[in-house]
């Protein structure tokens, strides 16, 4: 197999995870996570997002914990933004890495925003202008190129033009989201395959929910198209608004066993992660669906 020597995996609990839940969590405990996360050796952690409060409650305070948070050399720290007021929130509170949003799906955008996919994304401009002139990096994300509720299978092609969008304003760092959780592993590997082809100068991430059970199959195929970079979330909290039944991200301590356990490097402390996710999990006031919170490592029957 052509497995890599080492990934980057980016720890989106504090976002993907915790806006999905009912309950705010309290400053100070998001704080406590994400110091324990960089400390457990995380390179990128996605704090949360600047967007309105109205809407997503649960990341108002992205900006006081961006306050509070000790940053650690060498991590990098990202939000989400859905336009130039984000932008500017994260520029404010020494936010240095900032995230755009599409989705591919055509139904869903023109329904939402009266635009294609495309369309958005040069909308984006100006967020990318005023992230790079205050020194702040920034990526786009493709939500559902592998499948939508609204049309099932996107075309390729429609996938691509996203891309050649955000090239087209300045964006190098291209997440795919399946935030439908409809992605299968043959799928992964041949749009992964074919992106890394025809847009070598994009840094790819792949960002996927465990929604029907193939997310760690889903990063095992993207590792063999040659990502090398990937979202998961502590305990596997997580969802999708649009998406009924969406299960959460795919979990970060079973990702990183199961990479461990074949020899792929990840520069994080295992056990840390589990304690981690055990904290969220009394923080959150219900079971997560971790397997490794479950069953214990497999170096742990060794007696
Ligand atoms: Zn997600």
């Amino acid at each position: 197999m052509n497995l890599p020597k080492e990934v980057v995996i980016c720890e989106v609990g504090p976002r993907d995870g915790l806006q999905n839940e009912d309950k705010v969590i309290p400053v100070d405990e998001k704080v406590q996570l994400i110091n324990k996360l960089s400390d457990s050796g995380y390179q990128v952690i996605e704090v949360g997002s600047f967007v309105s409060p109205k809407a997503v409650p649960q990341m108002a305070s992205t900006d006081e914990v961006f306050s509070k948070i000790q940053i650690k050399q060498g991590v990098e720290y990202r939000a989400f933004v859905a336009n130039l007021k984000g932008v500017e929130r994260a520029i404010e509170c020494g936010c240095k890495k900032v995230k755009l949003n599409v989705s591919a799906s055509k139904k869903h955008n023109l329904a939402n925003l009266n635009m294609t996919p495309s369309e958005s994304v040069s909308k984006f401009k100006d967020c990318v202008d005023l992230a790079l002139s205050n020194g702040l990096e920034i990526s786009g994300s493709i939500s559902m190129p592998f499948g939508s509720p609204w049309e099932h299978k996107i075309p390729i092609n429609d996938v691509k033009d996203i891309v050649k969008a955000y090239l087209n304003v300045g964006i190098k760092e291209v997440s795919l989201s399946d935030a439908s959780g409809m992605a299968v592993p043959l799928q992964v590997y041949y749009m992964c395959t074919e992106f890394i082809k025809e847009f070598p100068q994009v840094k790819w991430i792949l960002h996927f929910h465990n929604t029907r059970g193939v997310g760690n199959a889903n990063i095992l195929a993207g590792m063999q198209a040659g990502v090398t970079w990937f979202d998961t979330s502590f305990g596997g909290l997580g969802g999708c608004p649009f998406v009924p039944g969406a299960e959460g991200n795919v979990v970060s301590e079973d990702v990183i066993h199961m990479l461990h356990e074949m020899g792929v490097e990840t520069a994080i402390d295992l056990d840390k992660v589990i304690s981690i996710a055990e904290r969220v999990s009394l923080i959150v006031g219900h079971s997560l669906p971790s397997y490794i919170l479950k069953a214990g490592k497999s170096s742990n029957l060794i007696r």
